[in-house]
């Protein structure tokens, strides 16, 4: 008998446990990686838009410009789809503790400069 170690597919981990099946019978896990991002995902996804190369391509092609139909179109997969997945990442990106959201977006004011009111 041989083992297959299973990997979480975005942080590649070893710490997965199995978490129930799907619907349709497909065997689902967990990562216990506290830091991961994804903490369910399946082995082989039947939808194509729910695979991890394919939800990276839809939000690398959002950073470059590609609309949610020309994404759609190009990757094969539903508009509907890519928006899910866009709501999603960002959902993701806010949940890593190294990128804090609040960091991003403070706007404070420059030191030592003040208008001065023309006479
Ligand atoms: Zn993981």
């Amino acid at each position: 008998m041989v083992s297959v170690p299973v990997l979480c597919p975005y942080c590649q981990s070893t710490e997965v446990i199995k978490a129930g099946k799907q619907a349709n019978g497909t065997q689902r896990y967990q990562c216990q990686n506290e830091q991961c991002a994804r903490r369910i995902f399946l082995l082989q996804y039947q939808d194509r838009g729910r695979a991890l190369e394919i939800r990276r391509q839809v939000i690398d092609m959002a950073i470059n410009g590609s609309g949610i139909r020309d994404t759609a179109h190009v990757l094969r997969i539903s508009p509907t789809t890519v928006i899910a997945v866009l709501k999603k990442s960002r959902r993701a990106a806010t949940r890593q503790p190294h990128v804090a959201a609040s960091s991003l977006c403070t706007r404070r004011p420059r030191p030592g400069r003040k208008r001065r009111r023309a006479r």
